[in-house]
């Protein structure tokens, strides 16, 4: 029998990548539903190669055919009434947490590229997938190179996961020129090809310092057991290392359609022509990460180390940090500055801030971080 697919953010860079891990597998796979947020063509153009795919369009409101999901309601509607048997969620930021919730809830198996799910809500989304008997397959590249580690030598034999991170454009930039850093030379990643929300957290090292939250969530391991180990290269996508001290590694070419294949297939090993790699003439280079230089870095392990809501709460003034310097209304230095900041409020007055046990909770302080990082760039003159 065929496994039934939605596919979230069907035309943004993972959705891309799982069409063509489903187009290659269409005797393995049946597309029952495809989501995107405003490339409404982009999205009719796969319905006429899916037809049986329900669609949803959870952007601002247009003229849609009949029959088409709107709204985020709409989303968590059709997911519900589907039903399918897994769904790859690749929807960008913060909206991508409710429809994870939806997938599970529809009891289907979660294949995850959307990290803020679990950065924000990482004990709810886990007691939901333990309530329904679904599995969370990570589709971030480290992270699913962790799991598949983990999977082949035993978690409890591992001591320390060593997340990857290519270092991003600005790794030899000279610190005295971060300040003039523009959005286009952000937008410029070395090793992969992403959305540019994404490729600009690389660009700062916020991915990998949700990463590194991500992480902790996903394989229980406390943030002083992660380490983030700098490999321009992309080759190796994460280690593990042993309680006898050796290192584990899983190595690909970079390219989205393993991780995504793996999610899909799992628990099977299906055959696989992507990331297939040649060693011929490679070479991989290591080094430390500049916590100096990259201050979202630390300030994620900080977030992480206090827990709760702080994870969310450095996400969403990321995001907000972020989409300030896309459209130009703050500079590179800025980001980790405002997130700083928000951080550091004093949340304690805000009510039970140690727990991130319910959506609301989590929601609210969401939407207040923002508030927050909003109201400092509008006062601090930043824009
Ligand atoms: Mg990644």
């Amino acid at each position: 029998m065929k496994k039934r697919v939605a596919v979230l953010g069907a035309t943004g860079s993972i959705g891309k990548n799982t069409i063509d891990v489903l187009r290659e597998g269409r005797d393995c796979f049946e597309t029952v539903l495809l989501s995107t947020h405003r490339d409404i063509s982009g999205l009719l153009a796969l319905s006429r190669e899916f037809p049986g795919a329900a669609l949803a369009v959870t952007g601002p409101d247009s003229a849609l055919p009949k029959g088409v999901y709107t709204g985020k309601e709409g989303l968590l509607r059709a997911i519900a009434g589907v039903a399918p048997d897994l769904a790859v969620n690749g929807i960008a930021g913060a909206a991508g947490l409710e429809p994870s919730l939806a997938v599970l809830d529809a009891g289907a198996d979660l294949a995850l590229a959307n990290k803020e799910t679990v950065v924000m809500a990482a004990p709810l989304v886990f007691a939901l997938a333990k309530k329904k008997g679904r599995r969370i397959l990570p589709v971030d590249s480290e992270h699913h190179a962790v799991s598949s580690l983990l999977e082949a030598h035993g978690r409890e034999n591992v001591e320390e996961i060593i997340l990857t991170a290519s270092g991003g454009p600005f790794r030899k930039r000279k610190r005295e020129d971060f300040a003039r850093i523009t959005p286009e030379e952000a937008l410029a990643h070395p090793t992969w090809n992403m959305g540019p929300k994404i490729t600009l957290d690389s660009a700062t090292l916020a991915n990998k310092g949700l990463e590194v939250i991500e992480a902790a969530g996903l394989f229980n391991m406390p943030p002083g057991g992660i380490s983030v180990v700098i490999h321009p290269q992309s080759i190796v996508h994460s280690m593990a290392r042993l309680k006898d001290g050796a290192v584990y590694a899983q190595l690909s070419r970079p390219d989205m359609r393993l991780p995504i294949h793996n999610a899909l297939y799992y628990p099977e090993c299906a055959p696989c022509s992507w990331g297939r790699l040649d060693f011929t003439g490679l070479t991989l280079e290591f080094e430390a990460p500049d916590f100096e230089a990259f201050p979202m870095l630390p300030l994620a392990y900080e977030a992480a180390r206090r827990g709760g809501l702080y994870p969310a709460v450095y996400n969403a003034a990321n995001e907000s940090a972020a989409a300030a310097f896309l459209a130009k209304k703050t500079g590179f230095l800025d980001i980790p500055r405002i997130v700083d900041y928000v951080l550091n409020k004093n949340w304690n007055t805000t009510g039970d801030f140690e727990s991130a046990e319910t959506l609301q909770i989590i929601l609210e302080a969401d939407e207040k971080a923002r508030k927050i990082a909003n109201a400092y760039i509008l006062e601090k003159n930043l824009c």
